[in-house]
């Protein structure tokens, strides 16, 4: 979808910090981060909410948030991490493109300040 920010963001139109891609999904670092770390999964093609994406895609998609978590596990090590989706504009989706956050959680403050988007995205593309 031409007005689909995250769209933009999958076709490389808008920049982000990008740290995964596959045929099918984009994982970057979300610009208001809530931590260190807090990272958007989205798939590729434009779907609204989970209602939308196909079974298949979600099961790969979801395999796919599994493997960037661990990522992040060993990169940042957190002491826990959220994953959290929302769908609809009462359960505070703000973007109309299907995604799922991952927002670790430190009990002490982590090394990298969440600002530094740049060095934390270098940090979990390194493998
Ligand atoms: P929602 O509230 O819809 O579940 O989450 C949308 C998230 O997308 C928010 O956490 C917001 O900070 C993030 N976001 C919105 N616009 C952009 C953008 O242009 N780039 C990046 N990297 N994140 C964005
Ligand atoms: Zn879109």
């Amino acid at each position: 979808m031409e007005d689909c920010i995250f769209c933009q963001i999958a076709a490389g139109k808008i920049p982000a910090q990008l740290i995964y891609e596959n045929d099918h999904v984009v994982a970057f670092l979300d610009n208001q981060p809530k931590s260190t770390g807090h990272t958007l999964i989205i798939p590729k093609k434009h779907f609204v909410s989970l209602l939308d994406i196909p079974t298949g895609l979600l099961s790969s998609t979801v395999e796919n948030i599994q493997e960037i978590a661990r990522i992040i596990n060993i990169k940042l090590k957190p002491d826990g991490f959220n994953l959290c989706q929302n769908n609809g504009l009462i359960a505070g989706q703000t973007i109309n493109h299907l995604h799922f956050h991952i927002i670790p959680r430190y009990q002490k403050l982590p090394l990298i300040d969440k600002k530094n988007l740049k060095k934390i995205a270098q940090l979990l593309k390194r493998q």
